[in-house]
């Protein structure tokens, strides 16, 4: 198979750039690999993108809807044309198996940008009507502005999707920058965004969060940012942004619990562990990392899980034959190395699989599962972002749901039970953006995903973020003429 062409060229007022900051090295982290270096965008180069996103803001927020709706089509139609290339530019550049980025990244990638042309045209709301005697009120759902828009490195096509379309179809311009690890294939689609959208609608800078990422955060013409990333960087770009005031729209971390009850269907909940708790060696917010198992069934969920995890296939030669990838850098994987050995270093945790970095090249570090963690352990409590899965024995259910919620996070989270009335008793009880039964990490366009408590705020995916990318108007018209 020949190797994907690289792009390197910047999108800045419809126009194909080459980056004029620092170059920045592009890392195969399957193979840790030099793969291309791309060059940031200057200070002025982000400085023309923002005034490139203000002056094209009166043309683009004042299109109709239908007109949104064909270009972000249009942008669907350019993703799927172009899947092959843009599936193996994810996996050269996170590592994660090719077949899951063709079978699972660029589909739902483009279903985004179809899910928001329909659903910008179907927006609801409140009605018109005489709510003052001799006055009509109207309420108009209007454009924020310039949004800056900042992705992380874990699914950067897609979170790139959830950015850009929803801001889009409500009428904003937009800058987005990707990950300065994972800019590869939001680049690859620059030539095709470039012909599809007219000038300055979207801008695509590169560059580190601290240069590129906070000039962005502080210009006073941008009036919303949108990160998907780490709690740090949430608070960092919220302090930036109080001096002017901007709307912030927060993605942050998650540590999903994962409720299993003595009458959960054991074979369902180790294939659903196994899956959900590893995909994307558990690079992913919403992994179920932290399982909560009651007596009677704490045991063989141990045993079988831990065979089941052992299992996992990665790093082997065949693309194929790969269940999940490398963390994305050395960084990350020494990080997540350092959690489970300060785990081990407590008597009282128990390593049933894993805890050790891949020996061949890479960033791999095995699919791990400890058992026998208390709720007050770090492991617990913090966001490993690696393949690391904690098990803590529970007796009564009141319990697991008070230890689920006490959590600084509150982003996803899942119950396992063939009761559906404890199923139910427990989802409302739990303070999580999102509850699975019997299932979990299973997302809709159609539905809100997003955090409570310090997994931020604001609402990816579903009409709930177009209304956060938009503001409410009220329109009142006093009645000049009498009837009667
Ligand atoms: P990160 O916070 O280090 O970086 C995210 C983005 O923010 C990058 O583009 C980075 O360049 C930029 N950035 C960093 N500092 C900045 C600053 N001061 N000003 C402006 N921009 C800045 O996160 P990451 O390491 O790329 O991603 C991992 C984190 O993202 C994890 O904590 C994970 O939980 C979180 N995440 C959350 C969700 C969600 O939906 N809640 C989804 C994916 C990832």
């Amino acid at each position: 198979m020949s190797e994907p062409t690289l792009y390197s060229a910047l999108l800045i007022d419809g126009q194909l750039v080459a980056g004029e900051g620092l170059a920045e090295a592009i890392i195969n982290p399957a193979c840790g690999e030099v793969l291309t270096a791309i060059a940031e965008a200057s200070l002025e180069q982000v400085e023309a993108a923002v005034q490139a996103a203000y002056r094209a803001f009166a043309g683009w927020s004042r299109t109709t809807p239908a007109q949104r709706a064909t270009v972000l089509l249009a942008i669907a139609d350019a993703i799927e044309q172009n899947a092959e290339q843009l599936a193996r530019l994810e996996s050269l550049n996170c590592g994660k198996p090719l077949h899951l980025a063709r079978q699972d990244d660029i589909p739902a990638t483009a279903d985004v940008f179809r899910f928001f042309a329909g659903a910008v045209r179907c927006q609801q709301g409140q009605l018109a009507g005489e709510y003052v005697p001799g006055h009509t009120s109207m309420v108009r759902r209007d454009p924020v502005g310039v949004v800056a828009s900042i992705a992380p490195w874990n699914y950067p096509l897609m979170m790139a999707a959830w950015k850009i379309a929803p801001a889009l179809a409500a009428g904003n311009t937009l800058i987005f920058k990707p990950s300065e690890h994972t800019p590869l294939s939001i680049l690859a689609l620059a030539p095709a965004l470039a012909q599809i959208l007219p000038p300055g609608v979207l801008n695509i800078v590169c560059g580190g969060g601290e240069g590129v990422g906070s000039q962005l955060v502080g210009h006073p013409r941008v009036r919303m940012v949108s990160l998907t990333g780490d709690i740090v960087t949430g608070q960092k770009i919220l302090q930036s942004a109080a001096r002017t005031l901007k709307r912030t729209h927060l993605e942050l971390g998650g540590k999903a619990p994962v409720i299993v009850c003595n009458d959960a269907d054991l074979d369902a909940v180790v294939q659903g562990i196994r899956t959900h708790g590893y995909y994307n060696a558990g690079q992913d917010c919403t992994a179920a990392c932290r399982i909560y198992a009651q007596a009677g069934i704490h045991d063989r969920l141990v045993a079988e899980l831990g065979d089941a995890v052992a299992s996992l296939r990665f790093a082997r030669k065949k693309d194929a034959d790969n269940e999940i990838g490398p963390l994305i850098s050395a960084r990350q994987r020494d990080r997540v190395a350092s959690f489970v050995e300060r785990a081990l270093g407590q008597p009282h945790i128990e390593r049933v699989t894993g805890a050790a970095v891949h020996s061949g090249a890479g960033f791999y570090y095995q699919p791990t599962l400890l058992a026998g963690c208390k709720q007050g352990d770090e492991i617990v409590q913090r966001e490993v972002f690696g393949p690391v899965v904690t098990v803590t024995r529970f007796d009564q259910l009141s319990q697991a749901v008070d230890w689920a919620n006490d959590s600084e996070y509150g982003l996803a989270s899942s119950v396992w039970t063939q009761n559906l009335d404890k199923a139910m008793q427990v989802a409302a009880r739990l303070q999580y953006g999102c509850t699975w039964i019997n299932t979990h990490f299973m997302l809709a366009s159609e539905m809100p995903h997003g955090g409570l408590k310090r997994s931020g705020y604001g609402k990816d995916l579903s009409s709930d973020s177009l209304q956060d990318y938009s503001v409410v108007r009220h329109i009142m018209a006093r009645h000049g003429l009498q009837l009667d």
